[in-house]
């Protein structure tokens, strides 16, 4: 079972956040059927999504979101986590792959980048507006460009891990530390956890080596690490879809093409992007969407208003068309 765990220096001046995210990792690569390098690049995104949620949130109802848009062939990936131990995510192009780098690891950088960049969204559900802030990637290896954001953006000094293995074409691993310097460190205490780190190596070796708990160790050697969490938080790959948000993402398509679709294929298939969950809707569902007022633009059919509340276009914008928007008061 993936899972996470956190511990601090007896100084107080080091934060220990890991996570063994093999399960969940090897969930996501299997419902998005990626390649060996999509597989990699979006298990070290959710990996890291799930330890920047304990570095950035402080409610279990608060969601961060990481978006990493590069300009390579993987054209994109979004992991969205939790502090109740859930995350979901998808690579745009999981098909896409390179040959394995000159050492023999799979090319994540040369697949997501070079450039490109990292944003990350907090989302304070149900009240507040969620808040973002966005840097240029550093290498598209994802756990560079994790700890780049943290310097950047948040004035954190952290060094990030994160990995996938791949064993006869299935994760075999998958894992990532956080080691965040809290304000009051001490310079030696830094100095000793670089040489840790160096020695700690990748953090699949690692978890290969051992478990977690002696990971989070080695990396935190000569430190007096103390285990904060009593028991490990267990991680989950899960998906807020469901049938009715499938039904309300037809009201996009016009009244006309939705009798369209039942004519020809006898209802309506939907594909969940975040999680590649697959609903089959019947007509009489889909015939119900045609119950609900809705105002859309005269020249192209856009959905402008649609009082279940799913829309989309406000007063004074401009269609895709170009319209102004008008909607009825
Ligand atoms: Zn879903
Ligand atoms: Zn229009």
């Amino acid at each position: 079972m993936a899972h996470l765990l956190r511990g601090l220096t007896a100084d107080g001046g080091v934060r220990v956040i890991a996570a063994d995210t093999t399960d969940l990792v090897a969930d996501a690569v299997s419902r998005h059927d990626t390649s060996p390098t999509a597989g990699a690049a979006l298990g070290r995104t959710l990996t890291g999504a799930l330890l920047l949620s304990h570095v950035l949130l402080g409610h279990h109802r608060d969601r961060v979101t990481i978006r990493v848009q590069g300009d390579g062939p993987l054209g994109g990936i979004i992991a969205d986590a939790g502090l109740d131990g859930t995350a979901r995510g998808y690579v745009a192009n999981p098909s896409a792959d390179l040959p394995l780098r000159d050492d023999g690891k799979l090319d994540v950088g040369g697949a997501v980048g070079p450039g490109g960049t990292i944003e990350v969204t907090r989302s304070h559900a149900p009240y507040g507006e969620p808040f973002s802030s966005s840097v240029d990637l550093v290498s598209g290896e994802i756990a560079e460009d994790v700890a780049g954001f943290l310097a950047r953006s948040e004035q954190i000094a952290s060094a990030v891990m994160l990995g996938v293995y791949f064993e006869n074409g299935a994760v075999h691993t998958a894992g990532g530390i956080v080691v965040q310097a809290m304000p009051d460190v001490q310079p030696a205490a830094l100095d000793l956890l670089e040489a840790n780190v160096k020695a700690f190596g990748a953090v699949t070796d690692g978890l290969r080596r051992g478990s977690l708990l002696e990971s989070m160790h080695e990396v935190a050697w000569g430190m007096d690490l103390q285990i904060l969490t009593d028991e490990a938080l267990p991680l989950s790959f899960a998906c807020r879809c469901s049938d009715e948000k499938a039904l309300a993402s037809l009201a996009y398509f016009t009244p006309e093409e939705r009798r369209n679709m039942i004519a020809e294929d006898g209802g309506a298939e939907t594909v969940c992007h975040w999680c590649g969950t697959k609903r089959w809707l019947e007509p009489e569902a889909i015939l119900r969407l045609d119950e609900v007022p809705e105002v859309r633009c005269p020249d192209c059919g856009t959905l402008w208003y649609r009082d279940a509340g799913n829309v989309m276009t406000r007063e004074g914008e401009r269609c895709s068309c170009g319209r102004p928007v008008v909607l009825p008061s």
